[in-house]
Parts: structure tokens; C-alpha cells; sequence
């Protein structure tokens, strides 16, 4: 068979050929080992000396034509197969919703509560001096939170006086003095935010922590209001079965200081291990500001009062979750989290 038929006779099978298995069958029937084309190849031998060499020629050309051929096609059909069209009415592919970290969740709780009774959100730095963290707090020099083992200081060389020394804030209070140099009584504001102290840390104690703080200075403010607001709160987050009692106590901060206790959410005021037996969970701390704190804030105590308080959210936390350890909270562990979405 002459050569140029061959090639007219390939073009006209490579049209009709659809499927992977139709192109290697025109591969066997051109070069396989009775293939037309190797037909041709093995017969050259028979042919006029004259026409060997040019028929050997272009042979081998159509051989390697076909080749490429084949293998370009095989290889186009192997990539559009890969290629899956979009089919729109399929269901789409479901990523896993995140949620806000249970902390996170309780602390937009406890905010929701106190702004349902004219509280707004304060902010004060995580780094500040000593002057807005104890001394305009009006706590004493040898107050023993201000110890190094308690308070994390930050030296940076500098030959300064102990209020202007820079340390991580040791409660959410420290917005207290510098929010009221720039407003006016009434005000009624919390604190929510991260402090540190440098505690050893167990399943209630960790380095760095959550508190909030709330502050209400106006004229006539009195320690009523202060138990009726919080007792109020405490309702709201754990049920309105939940009783509240204060107990005298001291802060420099307040005065009279009172600590706030909630009867056991978990026994019911029964008395179980974690109120050790006496039916009562000491929660907040809190009190009427002291006058010497009022005037550092540019508060006249003649004219106006007004309280403060603050607990560790992450005590209330664990109480109203029922987690047995604070150490959870910081683990980023899934098993843990996910239970709280
Ligand atoms: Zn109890």
C-alpha cells in the first residue's frame, strides 16, 4: 500500500475514534505487528533497490507522525475526563460554623445584664502605672498586692518613683480613676477584661485572668443600691431561686468593703466540697468608694457617693457551666470547646 494512502486512510479512523480504547486500537492497526504501516515496513525489502530508501524514508516519518498523534490525543482525552462538569443542583460542601469561646459568651452575658440597667462597657490598658493600678486606689505602699510576687512589674531602666513604675494591671479597677478624669458624675460603667498576677497555677488560679469591674458614682447613691444591683445580676445569670447575703470586710478601695456571697448554685445552699460545707459561694467583692478615691477622681465626696465592685469571671463562669477546672478555659481543646456552641 502506498504511503500517502496510509496517511489519508489514518486521518479519516483518528476522526471516527472516540474512546481511549479506539485510540489504541488504530494503534495496533498501524504499528502494532501486523499493522499496515509495519506491513509496509517489513516489505521493503522486496521492493526495486530504487525505492527503498525513499519509501524506507517517509515510512518511518508516518510511523513517528502517528505516534505523537496518538499519544496527543490519548493524553487530551485523559484530561478532559478529569475535568467533572458542575452539576448546580448538587448539595455544597458544609464547612464546620465556628462559635464564641465559652468565656467570651459568658462575658457578653454578664454585659447584656448590667446594660439592661444603664451600665456601659469601659476600657482601661493592660500595661499601666502603678498610680492608676494602686496608689489613686488609695492602696496602701505596703499593701501586699503590690508585692512582687503578686504583681508582674515591667522594668525598662529608668530611675522613676514607684507610682509612675510600669506593671501588667492587676484587676480591671485600674479604669476607675482615669474614666472619671474625663467625665462627670452620674456614671455607671463595668470593666470587663484580661489581668495578671503572678499565682501559682492550679484548677482555680491561672496567671492571667478575666475580671469586671462595675462603678456608679452619682448624688445619693447608696450601699442599697449596690446589693440590689447585684443582687439583681446574680438572678439574672443563675436563676431567681439564687439568694444573695453580705458579710463586712476590708478594701482599701471601699468603705464600708463588703463581700457578696451567693447561696450554692450547685447544692442549693445544702452545703457541698466546693462551698466547703456552708451553703454560701463568696463572689464579689465590692463596697462604697472611699472618699480619698472619690477626690482622686475629681469627685466631690461632700456631694456625690457612689459604689464599686468586681468579680472573676471565670469563677462565675465555672459555676454556671459546672466546669471543675479553670484550666479548660486556656486549652483550646476541642472536646472541651465544642460543648459550648
Ligand atoms: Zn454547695
Amino acid at each position: 500500500m502506498e504511503i500517502e494512502v496510509i496517511k489519508k486512510q489514518f486521518k479519516k479512523d483518528l476522526e471516527k475514534a472516540e474512546s481511549k480504547k479506539d485510540l489504541e486500537n488504530l494503534r495496533v492497526g498501524y504499528l502494532g505487528r501486523k499493522g499496515k504501516l509495519t506491513d509496509v515496513l517489513k516489505n521493503i525489502s522486496k521492493l526495486p533497490v530504487e525505492k527503498r530508501k525513499a519509501t524506507g524514508q517517509s515510512a518511518n516519518a508516518l510511523k513517528l507522525e502517528i505516534e505523537k498523534v496518538l499519544n496527543q490525543e490519548i493524553n487530551e482525552l485523559a484530561s478532559k475526563s478529569r475535568k467533572k462538569p458542575i452539576d448546580i443542583s448538587e448539595p455544597g460542601v458544609k464547612y464546620p460554623d465556628g462559635h464564641m469561646h465559652p468565656l467570651t459568651q459568658f462575658i457578653r452575658k454578664s454585659i447584656d445584664i448590667f446594660q439592661s440597667v444603664g451600665f456601659q462597657v469601659a476600657e482601661a490598658p493592660e500595661v499601666d502605672i502603678a498610680y492608676y493600678n494602686f496608689d489613686s486606689l488609695n492602696v496602701p505602699k505596703d499593701h501586699p498586692a503590690r508585692d512582687s510576687f503578686d504583681t508582674f512589674y515591667i522594668e525598662d531602666g529608668r530611675d522613676i518613683s514607684d507610682d509612675k513604675k510600669l506593671l501588667l494591671r492587676t484587676h480591671t479597677t485600674n479604669a476607675d480613676v482615669r474614666f472619671m478624669e474625663k467625665r462627670k458624675p452620674p456614671v455607671r460603667i463595668i470593666i470587663p477584661g484580661k489581668c495578671y498576677r503572678h499565682d501559682t497555677i492550679d484548677a482555680s488560679h491561672e496567671a492571667t485572668f478575666y475580671q469586671m469591674d462595675g462603678l456608679c458614682i452619682g448624688e445619693g447613691i447608696r450601699v442599697t443600691d449596690l446589693l440590689g444591683t447585684l443582687r439583681y445580676f446574680a438572678k439574672s445569670i443563675f436563676g431567681s431561686d439564687v439568694d444573695t447575703r453580705a458579710r463586712p470586710h476590708f478594701y482599701p478601695f471601699t468603705e464600708p468593703s463588703i463581700d457578696l456571697d451567693i447561696s450554692c448554685v450547685l447544692c442549693k445552699g445544702k452545703g457541698c466540697p466546693v462551698c466547703k460545707h456552708s451553703g454560701w459561694l463568696e463572689v464579689m467583692p465590692c463596697g462604697m468608694i472611699h472618699p480619698k478615691v472619690l477626690k482622686n477622681m475629681g469627685v466631690d465626696p461632700t456631694k456625690y457617693s457612689g459604689y464599686a465592685f468586681g468579680f472573676g469571671i471565670e469563677r462565675l463562669m465555672m459555676l454556671y457551666y459546672g466546669i471543675n477546672d479553670i484550666r479548660l478555659g486556656y486549652t483550646s481543646d476541642l472536646r472541651f470547646l465544642e460543648q459550648f456552641s
